[in-house]
């Protein structure tokens, strides 16, 4: 929306009427963002394509522009696991720096180490119950995306159960043997 883009008029006008954004105004901001310089080399996609829909319409876009996906990476968790990351999970609302109820806690409770700021912020929908819900639409439309990008032989398995920096390293590890020169 900020660059004035054609793709970002619509979106903005969609949403100041209270709307979502269609799939075919993301994918026309995709285009629009893989034109520009830095992402000559390649880019990482997080939380994007959703759906199956999403996933044949990104295929198409990237076929246009004589691209492809390279890899896929699932990072999979269970879903107990996956409630207690994501409610426990807040940042700091000076620096922004992530932080966690279990797994990343202040030095000094309350003062974050990074920045000494002492104001934290959680997303509105890390709740419990709003993190089962993600994780039923995650079931019904994400997970078949696991079964479209396995066909396609693009797919990498993440085992995320473990330490964070045990996943970062695995999370590296792919990246590295991707990565353009
Ligand atoms: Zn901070």
């Amino acid at each position: 929306m900020a660059q004035g883009t054609e793709a970002g008029a619509r979106a903005k006008e969609v949403m100041e009427a209270g709307g979502l954004v269609s799939d075919e105004i993301v994918i026309a901001i995709l285009d629009d963002r893989l034109d520009r310089p830095d992402v000559a080399r390649g880019v990482i996609l997080d939380g994007f394509p959703r759906t199956p829909a999403q996933a044949e319409a990104l295929d198409d876009l990237l076929a246009r522009r004589g691209q492809s996906v390279s890899a896929v990476i699932s990072l999979e968790v269970d879903d107990a696991a996956m409630v207690e990351r994501i409610s426990g999970r807040y940042t700091c609302a000076t620096c922004g720096e992530g932080w966690h109820d279990s797994f990343k806690r202040p030095e000094t409770p309350g003062i974050c180490d990074v920045c000494g700021g002492t104001e934290f912020k959680r997303r509105a929908d890390d709740t419990a119950e709003t993190v089962a819900s993600r994780l039923a639409a995650y079931h019904a439309e994400t997970a078949p995306l696991i079964d479209h990008y396995r066909a396609r032989g693009t797919l990498e398995r993440v085992p995320a159960m473990g330490a964070i920096e045990d996943i970062a390293q695995a999370l590296s590890e792919i990246v590295r043997r991707y990565e353009t020169a």
